[in-house]
């Protein structure tokens, strides 16, 4: 199935994507948005990018009482429909960007011609790649507290990280586990000073400094604990616990533009500084994709709203 060329193609439906939307369908572009879904390598993934897996955005101004991370994203998609977005509840499959109008392919089998292209894929949840989290995914193992927390009900947990997103899992897990281990690597958390406060002032959370954790171990059925590493006495040691929450930070989703982008060594797709502008002219990437820095959903946002009006200038400058 080829479809008609489009003006404006956005991949992604975060904060970044689904603002690009809304400029590009405001300005009259009436934009494509991919905004992806369940796949094989990633079955539990939701449209709607990582605001989906959290509960309450207490920074996202304009909601002084909080808001959650999924209601926020409703309010996005349903602000860029009421401008005539078009929204594929799919993935991209395939992009080239050798030629414009650029192709890409998705899982319905169509073929989509696009003559500027946003790129707003985020980044994903990192795994520790030690023996046994694999094996135990889904039976114990997960990277998102707010899916599989009520899970554990009155069990013993453990986070690992000492990121904002590790104070943020942890404290959630302690309003419903019985008790969470927070394990870290280092002496001091790298977190907000506020969310660290929340953690180190909460009675059921407990945490165990300067360790890795080695393997996660189970009885062939779930996890029972896992094996850890102090690094600074090389003390090894089994701790039980029947969860474990990986939330050691993420990694952009840039692998489908490998063959036509500039990346850093990190895989996030190089922009031109002040600008949304990537390696290939009429394509732009916004949002956590291009972001090891910030990586807010307010500066998401942001860089989503300028990647629509550079595609737009784009456009008008190529008499298209
Ligand atoms: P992050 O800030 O990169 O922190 C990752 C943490 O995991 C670090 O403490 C790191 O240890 C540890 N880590 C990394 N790789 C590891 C490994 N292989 N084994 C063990 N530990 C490992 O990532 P994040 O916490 O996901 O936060 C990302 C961004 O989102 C930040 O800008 C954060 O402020 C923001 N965020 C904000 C909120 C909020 O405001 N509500 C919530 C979540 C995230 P080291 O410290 O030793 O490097």
């Amino acid at each position: 199935m080829v479809e008609p060329v489009h003006a404006v193609t956005i991949i992604g439906s975060g904060p970044a994507g689904y603002t690009a939307a809304i400029y590009a369908a405001r300005a009259n572009l009436k934009p494509v948005v991919y905004a992806g879904g369940p796949s094989l390598d990633e079955p539990a993934r939701v449209p709607g990018g990582q605001l989906m897996i959290t509960t309450d955005v207490e920074n996202y101004p304009g909601f002084p009482e909080a808001v959650t991370g999924p209601e926020l994203m409703e309010r996005f998609k349903a602000q860029a429909e009421r401008f005539g977005t078009v929204i594929h509840m799919e993935n991209v499959t395939k992009v080239d960007l050798s030629a414009r109008p650029f192709s890409l392919w998705d899982e319905s089998g169509r073929t989509m011609k696009t003559r500027s292209l946003i790129i707003a894929t985020g980044a994903s949840a990192k795994w520790l790649n030690v023996p046994g989290e694999a094996e135990y995914a889904n039976r114990g193992v997960s990277a998102c507290a707010t899916c599989d927390g009520a899970f554990f009900k009155g069990e013993d947990v453990f986070v690992v990280g000492g990121g904002d997103t590790a104070m943020e899992e942890a404290t959630y897990l302690a309003k419903i586990v019985n008790k969470v281990i927070l394990l870290h690597r280092r002496d001091q958390f790298r977190a907000s000073k506020i969310m660290q406060h929340r953690v180190l002032a909460n009675p059921k959370i407990s945490v165990v400094w300067n360790t890795v954790v080695e393997e996660v171990v189970g009885d062939g059925k779930r996890v029972t604990g896992a094996r850890v590493r102090n690094c600074k006495t090389g003390e090894v040691m089994t701790l039980s616990a029947g969860g474990l929450f990986v939330a050691i930070g993420h990694k952009p989703n840039s692998q489908l533009f490998d063959d036509f982008l500039e990346t850093n060594e990190t895989g996030y797709i190089k922009t031109v500084p002040g600008s949304t502008r990537t390696s290939e002219e009429g394509v732009f990437a916004c949002g956590d994709v291009q972001d090891s820095v910030y990586r807010q959903a307010v500066t998401a946002a942001g860089t989503g709203c300028m990647a629509a009006m550079e595609a737009e200038r784009f456009l008008v400058e190529h008499g298209e």
